[in-house]
């Protein structure tokens, strides 16, 4: 342990660079630095880690102080939650329309095909596991609208629906700004400036987070409905997890307020589970039956090596546990299904008109790029660029009219698969029409920039930037009934503008949390 901590207090000798005043928003240079150093220590001391190699333990990048965000549009989010909670158990309710809606992407996505074939064998053999939990986040960004006085409203990136990660994380993030708020608040009036206001209680400001909790929560009424307070929690965990200390928590939480065991397998692991014959039980080394399968990985092609992997895969999702998320809810997250429930009827085939219109306010453009028939085609590019299409023979053509409006995606998870900005043309204009069908179009969302300072190692990086925010939410689901469905905490992310993308873990963002103002 000694060693631990003097190889990260090494890596962290050297002086942090100094952070310009624009940045700063009021707070003196050693202010900033004495933050810092505070922020950095609760970090560790509370366990906010991240796993290096060797096993070694170093603090997640974070954002020094909350990032200002409108209350309503935070308790948009809120509310949106349990919608998509149930919007996702009707789709898994009638997985034909599911496998249907995602055929077009398979001839060139054999890792999506790979889940459909798996989806529809769980169907042809007959569910053998009635209840479903979910644990999901809902993406969104603040969309800064210049045409209305710059109002800004949330509009969902995309629906995670498997390994949403970072809720523990995001529980402490939000206990290190309580923290640094309340605790300073009155030795440093420059920090009631820095949001620019001269009201007290700062801290008061910060929604809870009740996502540490209410994960485990949830998986341990999962656990309860399964019936036999013997059986396991088994995470699904990939062999070289960095965001380890995440899930530990959560299998820490299950241990001390629940009395659950968990069990952490790999996919590779769960190739030689066995499953009761009659029952379907499964077994993890003859010894230990899993009530509830919460899968942290699986999300991702290279999560499968070799045909062990699938038959680990297909072994927990045709048995009699609880699985988070079951194959067709996995299914039901991709961007696929995103888009085309960005088409008013499909979502009112599960939705009714009220519920449609709550989620719809916040859908963006969102676009198929099917060989679709020309008079599909011609609506599509009514819809991108209304009035254009005239001038605009094709998708393409709407694009290259402005190819920063748009991001393309795959049907991939974990970040760092799309496209933006002229990427996308060259990508459209290189792809055949079968690859191209794998994947979406998007409107890019535009959110308007804030100066932060992140941390990172100890050390500051201050700018312009622009924040993710992710709402968690549970539910459990039994042939279409909720027992649980509700919001679960959120996760704010916060990167440098001149960074595309948003992952955590892929070392472009930092862990934030949201000044309601
Ligand atoms: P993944 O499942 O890989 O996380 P996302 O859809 O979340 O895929 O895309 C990854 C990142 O790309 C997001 O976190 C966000 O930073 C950026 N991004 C995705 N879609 C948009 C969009 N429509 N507008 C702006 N940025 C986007
Ligand atoms: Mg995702
Ligand atoms: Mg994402």
């Amino acid at each position: 342990m000694a060693d631990l901590l003097a190889s990260i207090a090494s890596s962290n000798a050297a002086p942090a660079a100094p952070i310009a005043t624009t940045h700063r928003m009021g707070l003196s240079e050693e202010e900033a630095a004495f933050l810092l150093q505070e922020a950095t220590a609760f970090a560790a001391g509370h366990g906010m880690l991240v796993q290096a190699p060797e096993q070694r333990y170093a603090h997640l990048p974070y954002c020094l102080l909350p990032v200002a965000f409108p209350k309503t549009q935070f308790e948009k989010g809120v509310a949106l939650g349990p919608l998509f909670g149930t919007l996702v158990d009707r789709i898994s309710e009638d997985p034909d329309w599911l496998h249907a809606q995602l055929e077009s992407v398979l001839a060139e996505d054999p890792f999506t095909r790979r889940l459909v074939e798996l989806s529809k064998l769980v169907q042809a053999n007959g569910r053998a596991q009635p209840a479903s939990l979910g644990i999901f986040r809902s993406d969104y960004m603040l969309h800064d609208d210049p045409s209305d006085e710059h109002a800004a409203k949330i509009l969902q990136v995309e629906l995670n629906t498997i390994s949403a990660s970072f809720a523990c994380m995001s529980s402490l993030a939000s206990e290190l700004h309580h923290y640094l708020l309340s605790r300073f608040e009155a030795d440093m009036p420059s920090l009631a400036r820095y949001y620019g206001t001269t009201i007290t209680s700062l801290a008061s400001h910060l929604p809870a987070n009740p996502a540490l909790k209410a994960l485990p929560d949830a998986l341990a009424k999962a656990h309860a409905h399964y019936g036999r307070p013997s059986a396991v929690v088994l995470f699904v965990v990939q062999p070289n997890e960095s965001n380890s200390v995440d899930q530990r928590w959560l299998e820490y939480t299950l241990w001390t307020e629940h009395k659950i065991k968990v069990l952490r397998r790999t996919l590779l692991d769960m190739h030689r589970a066995t499953q009761d014959a009659t029952t379907k039980a499964l077994w993890v080394d003859g010894k230990y039956e899993v009530a509830v399968a919460y899968f942290r990985a699986g999300y991702t092609p290279t999560d499968y090596p070799s045909e062990h992997e699938w038959s680990g895969r297909t072994n927990i999702e045709t048995s009699l546990a609880i699985k988070c998320p079951n194959v067709t809810y996995h299914l039901a997250g991709t961007k696929k299904v995103q888009q085309v429930l960005a088409s008013p009827a499909q979502l009112r085939r599960f939705m009714s008109e009220n519920e449609s219109r709550v989620l719809e306010a916040c859908f963006t453009g969102l676009y198929g790029l099917e060989k679709q028939s020309p008079d599909l085609a011609a609506s599509v590019i009514e819809s991108i660029a209304p009035g254009a299409h005239h001038q605009c023979h094709s998708i393409k053509a709407a694009v290259r009219a402005n190819p920063q409006g748009y991001v393309l995606k795959p049907q991939r998870e974990g970040g760092g698969n799309n496209f933006y900005g002229q990427e996308v043309v060259d990508q459209m204009d290189k792809m055949t029409p079968e690859e191209l069908e794998s994947y979406i179009l998007m409107d890019r969302i535009v959110p308007q920039e804030t100066p932060a300072i992140l941390v990172r190692n100890a050390q500051a990086v201050a700018g312009a930037t622009i924040s993710e925010l992710g709402m968690y939410s549970v539910s459990l689901f039994v042939h279409g009934k909720a027992i649980v469905n509700e919001h679960a905490g959120h996760l704010l992310r916060t990167k440098l503008s001149s960074t595309n993308e948003g992952g955590v873990a892929a070392g472009f963002a930092v862990l934030s949390s949201p000044f309601l103002v």
